[in-house]
């Protein structure tokens, strides 16, 4: 039987393409390897986002490529050969295949072409059709990482943000269909996920392709009828702007859909926003965090903001940190502007040195920390249910994640003792850190022999 390896970086979103990369060919009866030296076919999935995360794809692509041996293929994929592909091929001599972002679920071909003839050059796939919900070769858009899904609603997206290369990699927003949804996430309960993670580029965009008017919170709706079973339904990436009061109503109803808001803001300073090409009206941002967090008890706001955009002044930027102080965030999440060509504020340069971005940016999570830690202090005591992803044999511990923590990018409960991985568990929270909690099992926590922990993927997150 062949064999594939994938490595999937970059953001959820692409590792659910990944996933999905991975049910083709196991339907073409591929086994997976987690070694790459005895794969056949290895698959980079890169990520395009910015220039770190182009130069880490690079990186593990000459790395795959210098170790690779007679006869396997190597083939990259995703957001940086969408874009790149041309250069993906002359900086790593060695790979095979070139298919991009939009056309994953071409991969078997693309392979098959390979194998027919030999190919001094690499083979390009990079059509320009987007990925679209009636073409996606019958596999789940989904990524299963222990109790825990992801499941992909949209594609692309047609926001303007200045800064953002997305929408060239990506296209516009293309929403899958609210059944093929429907149909992944009993697919999802059936397989025991306790919690699906609704993602796209924009998810309170959803259905704006299709015709829907407040699609996220009609998708919701159905979603909770579908699956009443499934404890934890979880949405991430939020447009500001576009969290309306049906959306806050639905979340708040429901007890399946966890109390918790993702919403990139970027900057809170009206100027800088604008620039930015982003939502700047920070009155709706204030109006809006109030209402939900007097109709959703127990509300974690999450959120992530750019530091050093062209032309942030001292005065912006100390606008944020106010800004920071006032909402007293659940969890924050910072990057350094990167400069990215081909974006509309390509033509602002990149004008501020790294040492104030870098100055900047610990000066931003120097504010967050403690708001950060007095949060989670103020959870010493209660009880929480944990997802339980993981055991530590050696210190006796189990490691999971409460309802206010987003895998990969925020905290994590740490509970003594050994729990069953992809449980759902009660936790007396016993002490806080700044971004993680420790626990003891509650009275009727499930206690027992552990399933041992699946491979994980390499992955890098960040944030589109
Ligand atoms: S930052 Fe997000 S919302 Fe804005 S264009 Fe990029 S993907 Fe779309």
């Amino acid at each position: 039987m062949p064999t594939y390896h994938i490595i999937s970086l970059g953001c959820a979103k692409n590792t659910v393409d990944a996933h999905s990369m991975a049910a083709l060919l196991e339907s073409a009866h591929y086994t997976p390897t987690d070694q790459a030296d005895r794969a056949d076919v290895v698959i980079v999935n890169t990520c395009g986002f910015i220039a770190p995360a182009r130069e880490e794809s690079y990186q593990v692509l000459r790395d795959l490529a210098a170790a690779k041996k007679p006869g396997q293929l190597l083939i990259a994929a995703g957001c940086l050969t969408q874009r790149y592909g041309q250069e993906v091929a002359r900086r790593v001599p060695g790979v095979d295949g070139i298919i991009g972002t939009r056309r994953w679920m071409d991969i078997l071909d693309l392979i098959r072409r390979l194998r027919q003839s030999p190919h001094p050059e690499p083979l390009y796939h990079l059509p320009d059709t987007p990925t679209v919900g009636r073409d996606e070769r019958g596999v789940l858009r989904v990524a299963v990482q222990g109790g825990s899904a992801y499941l992909k609603i949209a594609d692309g997206c047609r926001r303007p943000c200045a800064f953002c290369a997305i929408p060239l990699i990506k296209g516009t927003l293309v929403s899958r269909p609210t059944e093929a949804i429907l149909h992944e996430a009993r697919a999802l309960r059936d397989a025991g996920v306790q919690e699906i993670i609704l993602i796209a580029q924009d998810t309170t965009d959803y259905g704006h392709d299709l015709g829907l008017k407040d699609g996220l919170a009609q998708l919701l709706e159905r979603l909770v009828r579908a699956v009443p079973d499934v404890p934890w339904i979880r949405v991430l990436y939020a447009y500001p702007g576009y969290v309306t009061d049906r959306l806050i109503e639905v979340m708040a109803t429901h007890r399946q859909i966890v109390p918790y808001l993702d919403m990139p803001l970027q900057h809170a300073h009206p100027a800088t926003l604008r620039r930015m090409r982003r939502p700047a009206n920070i009155d709706w941002v204030y109006r809006t965090l109030e209402k939900m967090r007097a109709a959703i008890p127990n509300l974690a706001l999450r959120t992530t903001f750019i530091v050093g955009y062209p032309g942030e002044t001292e005065a912006e930027f100390q606008t944020l940190l106010d800004f920071i102080q006032d909402i007293q965030f659940d969890r924050v999440g910072a990057f350094r502007f990167s400069y990215e060509e081909g974006t509309a504020s390509a033509a602002l340069g990149d004008p501020i040195p790294p040492e104030v971005k870098q100055a900047r940016w610990e000066r931003l999570m120097a504010t967050q920390q403690p708001i950060s830690l007095a949060r989670n202090q103020a959870l010493v005591g209660q009880t929480l249910d944990v997802l339980i992803e993981g055991v530590d044999e050696t210190h006796n511990l189990s490691v999971g994640r409460s309802y206010r923590d987003a895998p990969e990018i925020d905290g994590l409960v740490l509970v003594e003792g050994r729990l069953p991985i992809g449980r759902l568990v009660p936790v007396r929270i016993t002490g806080a850190m700044v971004y993680d909690l420790v626990g003891v099992p509650a009275a009727g926590a499930a206690h027992g022999e552990p399933a041992p922990p699946r491979p994980r993927k390499r992955r890098k997150r960040r944030r589109a």
